[in-house]
């Protein structure tokens, strides 16, 4: 029989009555591992009523109670990390260790919940007035909802949940179908740690029921990470049914390679932030600007590339895992098709991959392209596969334009020995997130995930302050304390001082 995943509603993991389910697949293997439920429409009703009786007791605990409960949680992923990463594995096809950064990254965003107290605290101001004192306090919303990607099933879910319940919120999560067990398995272990259980809500499905949160009048705000045409309906229907969003989308990343660069360097950031988790991260790099003479570093990347060998996640030799599933495999493979056809040079062609032994893997081999023109498809759609696209130009301001004409702005590099030029370009480039000789600037959890332009639609990002600002209202109180008992009348103008 298979596995039917529960759901988690009203605190206790149950079946769904749904007649709608989704198989979760092995990426390596197309074994079954799983069905996960279309939640009801009755169920997601009886989700959010519960998680917003939940907050009405949750928002009344102290904060110091509530950042207890992100250091026990904090404590339990560590102490869960491998176990994790082994399930996470199986239905993303990461290799093992890249699963566990998955599990780490999210751990790091806990730790960070734990800091609550701090990140709340307000302004005060003494005397804003004669005898009148100002001080203001962040409180929370109400019920948030978190709808989640396949391609960090861990980090992901805990950027959302963790710091919008520190800040006193309930949370209903609707993470990705393809991937939904790990989410299962996070959601288990916050009520291993003593969370409250109806204040963290599972529900499992797909647009349907992604609309159904949207929609629903009792939810406050919206955290959303996913591909763009899901997050701008996303953005678009929560702010029309006027709640916050915050919506992480597609992403077209730029590495430029300036000639002054180490090319060992270059080729080494270039391979991992490329095929790193088969390119399937809204991080990944996926073209490369050489600037002048810097395209010599083309051969030894080519021949760097070619060296790389997808496999299974407990194949320790293995660079990386397969493609989620085969739709994603189909569509990597027709874009790389349509470079060929739209005249760029495919110096590394990895479309008909196959791995020993597993011959029904998602696999597709590194790819990578030269002659690349910012009309072509492969430079415009997001891959989301192991495929680079390799563009030169001749200096520096030239890489900038490129950069800043692309209509994404999530994350992007430079590498080279030059400060000047890596100041230029940080002050120039119009993207979220720039490294400086480092391919993958992810921010750690004390700053925010910053995505600009269509990789972003909001304001307030993810974790850090941003997001206990995105998670929490302003509340502005200004007091006066009478000390005599005359009093001078009624004032009917602004006063003054
Ligand atoms: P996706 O957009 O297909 O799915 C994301 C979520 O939206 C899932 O929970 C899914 O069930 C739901 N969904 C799918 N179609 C929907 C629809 N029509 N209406 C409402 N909800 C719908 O994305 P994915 O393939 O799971 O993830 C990969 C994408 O996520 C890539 O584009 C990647 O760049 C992006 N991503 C962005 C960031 C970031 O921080 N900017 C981080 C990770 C992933």
């Amino acid at each position: 029989m298979t596995l039917r995943l529960p759901q988690l509603i009203a605190g206790a993991f149950a079946q769904s009555d749904s007649e709608h389910w989704m198989a979760v697949t092995d990426p390596a293997t197309q074994q079954v591992l799983c069905e996960a439920p279309a939640a009801t429409p009755d169920e997601i009703e009886r989700a959010v009523t519960s998680a917003r009786a939940a907050f009405e007791r949750w928002r009344e605990v102290p904060v110091s109670e509530r950042a207890r409960l992100m250091m026990r949680y904090q404590a339990l992923l560590k102490a869960h990390q491998e176990e994790i990463a082994v399930g996470l594995s199986r239905e993303t096809g990461k290799t093992f260790e890249d699963a566990k950064g998955d599990v780490w990254r999210g751990i790091e965003v806990v730790e960070q919940a734990a800091n609550v107290p701090a990140l709340m605290m307000g302004e005060t101001l003494g005397n804003v007035a004669r005898g009148i004192d100002t001080h203001s306090w962040t409180q929370p919303l109400g019920v948030c909802a978190g709808i989640t990607p396949f391609n960090f099933p861990a980090m992901i879910p805990l950027w959302m949940f963790p710091l919008a319940i520190a800040c006193g919120n309930a949370f209903v999560l609707k993470p990705s179908e393809q991937d939904p067990m790990t989410p299962n398995r996070l959601a288990e272990l916050f009520l291993e740690a003593g969370a409250p259980p109806d204040l963290l809500q599972v529900i499992h499905g797909g647009r349907e029921q992604v609309d159904a949160l949207l929609t629903h009048p009792q939810i406050a705000a919206v955290s959303f990470v996913g591909s763009v045409a899901v997050g701008q309906h996303v953005y678009r229907t929560a702010t029309d049914h006027l709640k916050r969003a915050q919506c992480f989308a597609g992403a077209k990343n730029h590495m430029v390679v300036m000639p002054d660069a180490d090319p060992k360097q270059v080729v080494n950031a270039l391979v991992g932030a490329a095929c790193g988790a088969a390119g399937q991260r809204c991080m990944a790099i996926s073209v490369a600007v050489f600037v002048g003479s810097a395209r010599e570093c083309i051969e030894p990347l080519t021949a760097a590339f070619a060296d790389l060998r997808p496999g299974a996640w407990d194949d320790p030799d293995a660079a990386y895992g397969p493609q989620i599933s085969p739709q994603a495999k189909a569509r990597i493979l027709d874009l790389i098709a349509r470079g060929k056809a739209e005249g760029a040079t495919c110096r590394l062609d990895g479309s008909d991959c196959q791995v020993a032994g597993l011959p029904d893997g998602n696999w597709v081999g590194p790819t990578l392209f030269t002659e690349v023109t910012p009309k072509m498809s492969i430079y415009r759609e997001e891959i989301f596969g192991p495929v680079l696209c390799c563009l030169c130009v001749d200096t520096l301001d030239e890489a900038i334009a490129l950069v800043n004409e692309s209509p994404y702005g999530n994350g992007t590099s430079i590498f080279t020995a030059s400060g000047a030029a890596a100041r230029r370009y940080q002050q120039q480039v119009e993207v979220g997130q720039v490294g400086v000789n480092v391919p993958i600037p992810v921010p750690l959890p004390f700053f925010s995930f910053t995505g600009w332009k269509g990789s972003f639609y909001g304001d307030q990002h993810a974790y850090g302050k941003q997001a206990v600002r995105f998670y929490t209202e302003t509340k502005t109180v200004t007091s006066r304390w009478f000390e005599e008992e005359a009093v001078a009348g009624p004032n009917l103008s602004i006063q003054l001082q």
